[in-house]
């Protein structure tokens, strides 16, 4: 199933993709999709659901983030090598972890902001985890069972910020619009095998990152249970998997998205998300 939320920034209502990709209202039977409800009895229920028999939503709808009121972003760095290669770093031995604030969630196809005084705003597109069940010291093998879907990730990166700023990633990781979610979450049974699927990101229509999931230096099933042996995570959190090579300081010379820039970016079996680059309001 594909579900989405859609409507005004911080007023969206649930839904879920009809046989025609038509969004049906879902707010019958869910008051929201989030993490209150994610993994509930009446989540669990919605797979019995007739969908063509529940009212369609008006067209026109904006889509937003497809999962509410998340609780954390826990984002993976350097988990393909040709990323690591490109941005001058041996492959790490363990997973890089590092976080992005809820703050910076928007919708798939939401403007996406140039902070204030940035030379260096950069693209990543990343397979994004969605958790559906508290995961806490879980192993591999069961790893899986704790997801309610995957989605797509934009984690948009300023790299002065980042890189030259003193201390962590996180400066340069979390302006408002730097995570666009979406545009659907889209549940397991629909991804069989979330280790090979093709990942894209284009800018202004020139295609920069072009990778597989199978290149992940650490799996699916991996990330989730080494992330709960340092923090639980819950329903409505997501995990970011890493993005592959092709991202603009990778590039020689590097090249930098600056306000009127469009991206579009894509999944297997996930959609695609389309932003357009703008100066940073206050
Ligand atoms: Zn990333």
């Amino acid at each position: 199933m594909k579900f989405v939320r859609y409507g005004e920034p911080g007023r969206e209502k649930p839904g879920v993709l009809d046989a025609d990709g038509a969004i049906r209202a879902l707010d019958a039977h869910l008051p929201d999709i989030d993490a209150a409800t994610l993994g509930s009895e009446a989540w669990q229920q919605l797979a019995s659901l007739d969908i063509q028999a529940l009212p369609k939503a008006p067209p026109g709808q904006r889509l937003g983030p497809p999962v509410g009121r998340v609780g954390k972003i826990v984002c993976v760095g350097l988990n393909y090598s040709d990323h690591a290669r490109e941005s001058g770093v041996p492959v790490p031995s363990e997973p890089v972890l590092f976080m992005k604030p809820a703050s910076s969630i928007c919708g798939p196809h939401d403007n996406v902001e140039i902070p204030r005084d940035s030379q260096k705003t950069d693209w990543e597109v990343e397979l994004g985890l969605v958790i559906g069940r508290r995961a806490k010291y879980v192993d591999e093998a069961t790893a899986l069972q704790h997801l309610a879907g995957y989605c797509i990730v934009n984690d948009v990166s300023e790299r002065e910020f980042q890189l030259e700023r003193q201390g962590q990633w996180d400066k340069g990781k979390g302006h408002d619009t730097f995570a666009p979610l979406g545009p659907w979450l889209v549940t397991p049974d629909d991804i069989p095998d979330p280790g090979r699927l093709s990942l894209w990101l284009e800018v202004n229509g020139k295609r920069f990152q072009d990778g597989n999931t199978q290149n992940l230096v650490f799996g699916v099933a991996h990330l989730i249970s080494y992330i709960s042996r340092f923090m639980t995570l819950q329903p409505g959190d997501i995990i970011s998997t890493g993005t592959p090579a092709g991202v603009g300081l990778g590039l020689k010379p590097p090249r930098y998205l600056k306000p009127g820039d469009e991206m579009r970016l894509g999944i297997d079996g996930l959609g695609t998300q389309q932003q357009r680059c703008v100066p940073a309001g206050a």
